[in-house]
């Protein structure tokens, strides 16, 4: 199949979305095949390889059986596919209400504006900090969201010192997360009141309802 208007894809399924702003709503997810980086707590390394290329009609037509019209475009890294850009357009034109994964690594430049783009800050101890393209903060919107795993007390402190250093909060979102089984959630929670952080805390609720296992 020729690579124009396909990509290729790992799985679409409908769960809760269980991050961000739209948390606890029903959606269609959509996992890209694919990821240039190797995070120490990846969940989804089973997409990094295989997959299948589909044809972003016959996405078109799973998306519209399936009914939601909220779509979780995620990975792997959805962004490593040269065709997801112009998907992304085409999903918007449709009118879903889009929102795209990232990792924070590749350029988020020429994404349709109104694709809401949750961006991963990768924190040292996800393995993967060198990995930031911190020039993609710029390009960020106000219903955008940042994104921070964060797995010990010294991640904590480099996302506050990062946190501060872009003004994040005063561009975007900012959702501070506890790595599952790595830190207490509490134990964040209380830091992020102790500083007085203007950030979301958040633990991905699809987790505590499912484990490592996504409904369906
Ligand atoms: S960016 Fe996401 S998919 Fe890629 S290795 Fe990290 S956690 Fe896994």
């Amino acid at each position: 199949m020729a690579l124009k208007e396909t990509l290729k894809i790992s799985e679409i399924f409908s769960s809760i979305q269980g991050e961000s702003s739209k948390v606890g709503l029903p959606s269609t997810f959509i996992r890209l095949t694919g990821c240039p980086l190797r995070c120490q707590y990846c969940d989804t390394s089973y997409a990094f390889t295989g997959g299948e290329r589909i044809s972003f009609d016959e996405i078109f037509s799973q998306l519209k059986s399936i009914g939601y019209k909220d779509i979780c475009v995620t990975g792997g890294e959805p962004l490593a596919q040269n065709e997801t850009k112009d998907f992304l357009k085409k999903l918007v034109a449709l009118k879903y209400h889009v929102s795209l994964e990232t990792s924070g690594s590749i350029s988020i430049n020429n994404i349709d504006s109104r694709v809401k783009i949750v961006m991963d800050i990768k924190t040292p101890d996800s393995g993967e900090v060198s990995k930031n393209n911190w020039s993609n903060i710029s390009l960020m919107k106000p219903t955008d969201e940042f994104k921070f795993v964060i797995c010990s007390d010294e991640d904590y402190q480099w996302s506050k010192t990062i946190l501060k250093k872009y003004t994040l909060h005063k561009k975007s979102s900012v959702l501070f997360s506890p790595c599952y089984d790595s830190i207490k959630a509490s134990h964040l929670a209380n830091l992020i009141l102790k500083d007085r952080l203007k950030v979301r805390f958040q633990m991905q609720l699809h987790k505590i309802l499912w484990g490592n296992e996504p409904g369906r």
